[in-house]
């Protein structure tokens, strides 16, 4: 008898005793892999946080508690931006987080989160289930011993808020904004200011004059925050992360280790996790962003045509620059803007002209 078989024999034992004290069986089956996840998100956090939480319920219980998956919020077992080597290492089995966090380890990871002007949530996953992304995005992390797996995605993010108006390209000169990866260093280019701080610090910031302004999310996120407080003006869309996706990371060893039946069940919760995620953000950012005009009188503003094309030049720059600068980035640049041109022909005739058709 294989070890795995008498351990689960073993536990379905002690179940039985369990259940007769009514205590349900399953909660007490010794399981077979205790798993950690590590996360880059404040433990709870809505959306992120309670997203990989139901990851690893997911997996606990689609394996009838075979794999017992304990999440880590930010700090509570390393801090968020450890989460990588913390999985590389195998200190812990798993992680979740968000590519343009590891830029550090290989610049072309930002691909796989999210390009200014890139692809939406939906186009995001064709290209990673269906375009060839997950294979290139597999490569880019096999040297480290970590499997990437899609987990989540926020959708369509806000452009952020502001406490001056923008007209004009002027406008944004000197403007001293909170964004992250490459949508700030478009921002760089078109005259602002990118700081970088963490969330908790927002808020205050922007109260005190040291941001002029920040992105984040969207409503569902923006208004647990409250920056209707402290900001003006509420700008769409969010040309810099048009679908940011949610990287669920797997130690290679930890994962071999699995029997077939396991690894399957680890991969298919990710799938469930990727389309739960990106349907929470729907729904609650409708909810959200009627109470933030409704009830907090937001001024809910586009950003002009006129910006949005320089931004968009800008952004080609700088993936490009991006593309330039290493091979792997060369080859991941090369399938996902190929993939942007294709996919872009098919949603103008289709999402595109369903979406005008229907506000007609
Ligand atoms: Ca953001």
């Amino acid at each position: 008898m294989k070890r795995r078989d008498f351990i689960r024999k073993a536990g379905a034992t002690l179940a039985t005793g369990a259940a007769a004290v009514g205590v349900p069986g399953m909660a007490q089956a010794k399981a077979e892999f205790n798993w950690k996840m590590v996360t880059a998100w404040p433990k709870n956090f809505p959306g992120l946080g309670t997203g990989a939480n139901l990851l690893a319920k997911t997996i606990t219980e689609m394996s009838g508690g075979r794999i017992k998956v304990k999440v880590y919020g930010a700090r509570e077992l390393v801090p968020a931006f450890e989460v990588y080597d913390t999985v590389s290492s195998g200190t812990a089995e798993m992680g979740h987080s968000g590519a343009y966090y590891w830029k550090g380890k290989s610049e072309a990871a930002q691909f796989f989160s999210a390009v200014p002007f890139g692809l939406t949530a939906q186009e995001m996953n064709a290209w990673l289930y269906y375009g060839g992304g997950l294979a290139l995005w597999r490569e880019l992390y096999q040297p480290f011993g970590i499997i990437p797996v899609p987990a989540g995605n926020s959708g369509v993010q806000m452009a952020g808020w502001f406490n001056k108006q923008i007209n004009t390209v002027d406008d944004l000169k000197g403007l001293k904004m909170r964004i992250p990866g490459l949508g700030g260093e478009v921002l760089r280019r078109a005259g602002g200011i990118t700081v970088n701080m963490p969330g908790g610090e927002l808020f205050t910031s922007l109260q005190s004059g040291a941001l002029d302004a920040t992105e984040w999310v969207g409503p569902y996120n923006d208004l647990a925050f409250g920056f209707y407080k402290v900001a003006k003006y509420y700008y769409y869309p969010g040309w810099h992360e048009p679908g940011s996706t949610m990287e669920a990371l797997i130690n290679e060893k930890a994962f071999n280790a699995l029997p077939k039946d396991l690894q399957q069940i680890v991969l298919t919760a990710c799938k469930a996790a990727n389309m739960d995620m990106l349907s929470e953000y729907s729904a609650r950012n409708n909810q959200a962003l009627e109470t933030l005009v409704n009830k907090h009188k937001v001024n809910v503003l586009p950003l002009p045509d006129e910006v949005l094309k320089t931004l968009k030049q800008l952004s080609e720059q700088v993936v490009k620059a991006l593309a330039d600068k290493d091979p792997k980035s060369r080859k991941i640049y090369a399938s996902i803007s190929g993939f942007r041109e294709q996919v872009m022909k098919w949603d103008a005739i289709s999402e595109q002209a369903f979406m005008r058709a229907r506000s007609l």
